[in-house]
C-alpha cells in the first residue's frame, strides 16, 4: 500500500511538474506572438479605418460640409479627415470653386464627394423663380465640370429643402437633380456664434435622435465662404462667423471619434444615399 501510494505520489509529481513545465514553455513561446500582436494593434490603430469596420452590416454616417471651397478652413478640415481616413461630402459653391480651384482639386484628389450648392448662393437671386434657381445651379455645375469633366446631379438648396416649393421641385426633378438633405445640424451657422462644445453636443444629440428613427446620420457643418481671418469686434456677425468656423475645426476630431466609436463608417454621399427624412 505504502509503496503504491509512493508510486502514485511520484507519478502525480512528475505529471504536475511536466504540466507546469509545459505551461511555462507554452507561455514563454507565446510571448513573442503576443508582443507581435500588440505591436500590430498599435500600428493598425494609427489609421482610423481599423476602427470603422463594424461587426454587422456597414453603417454609414455622412459629414456634409457646406459653402466652400474656402481658402483657409477647407484645408484644415481636409487635414483632419485625412488623419482619420474619413470621407465627407463637400457641398460646394461655384463662385468659390473659381476662387479656390486648387482647394477644390484637393477635395477631389482625396476621394471626397461633391454636391452642387449653386453658383452664387445668393438667396435673393436663386429664389426669385424656379428658372432662376435652375440657371444658378447649372452655372454651379459648369464650375464643377470645368475641373472634374462631369456634372453632378446631387445638390443642396442654400437654406435647405424647405425653401423649395413644389414648382421649384418640379423643374429640378425634370432636370434630374436630386436633393441632399440633412438630419443632424451642428447649428454652426447661428449668427450669435457657437462654441466647439456646442457643436459637439448638437451633433451627438442629433445622431442619437436619428438612430432612434433608424436613419443614417447626415450631418450639416460649414467650412464657410470667403470670410476667413479678421479682427472684427466681438459680437459682430463677421466675428461670430469666423469664430464659428474655428469652433467647427476644433470640434471635428471629437465628432469623428464619436461616430467611429458608434461603429459608423464615414462615407461620402452619392445619389444612392438614403434620404435624410
Ligand atoms: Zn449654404
Amino acid at each position: 500500500m505504502t509503496c503504491k501510494h509512493l508510486l502514485l505520489f511520484a507519478l502525480v509529481l512528475i505529471l504536475f511538474t511536466g504540466c507546469s513545465g509545459a505551461s511555462l514553455v507554452t507561455a514563454y513561446s507565446h510571448t513573442p506572438d503576443l508582443e507581435q500582436a500588440s505591436t500590430d494593434v498599435v500600428s493598425e490603430a494609427e489609421p482610423a479605418q481599423a476602427l470603422t469596420v463594424p461587426a454587422g452590416p456597414v453603417k454609414n454616417a455622412y459629414l456634409t460640409i457646406d459653402d466652400g471651397p474656402n481658402s483657409h478652413f477647407t484645408g484644415i478640415y481636409l487635414d483632419i479627415l485625412k488623419k482619420y481616413n474619413a470621407k465627407a461630402t463637400f457641398v460646394v459653391v461655384g463662385s468659390n470653386i473659381e476662387r479656390n480651384p486648387e482647394v477644390f482639386r484637393r477635395i477631389l484628389d482625396e476621394g471626397h464627394s461633391i454636391a452642387n450648392h449653386t453658383f452664387s448662393h445668393d438667396y435673393k437671386k436663386i429664389y426669385a423663380s424656379p428658372e432662376a434657381f435652375l440657371e444658378d445651379l447649372d452655372r454651379g455645375n459648369k464650375s464643377i465640370s470645368a475641373i472634374t469633366g462631369s456634372e453632378v446631379k446631387m445638390f443642396r438648396a442654400p437654406g435647405g429643402a424647405s425653401r423649395l416649393t413644389s414648382s421649384f421641385n418640379g423643374v429640378l426633378d425634370s432636370h434630374g437633380y436630386k436633393h441632399l438633405g440633412w438630419n443632424v445640424s451642428s447649428a454652426d451657422s447661428d449668427p450669435n456664434g457657437i462654441s466647439s462644445q456646442q457643436i459637439i453636443d448638437n451633433i451627438k444629440n442629433g445622431v442619437i435622435a436619428v438612430e432612434k428613427m433608424e436613419k443614417s446620420p447626415i450631418i450639416l457643418i460649414h467650412d464657410g465662404t470667403e470670410i476667413n481671418l479678421g479682427t472684427d469686434k466681438p459680437g459682430t456677425a463677421v466675428h461670430n462667423y469666423i469664430r464659428s468656423r474655428e469652433s467647427g475645426v476644433a470640434a471635428l476630431p471629437e465628432v469623428i471619434e464619436f461616430l467611429l466609436d458608434r461603429g459608423y463608417t464615414l462615407a461620402g454621399a452619392d445619389e444612392n444615399t438614403p434620404a435624410a427624412w
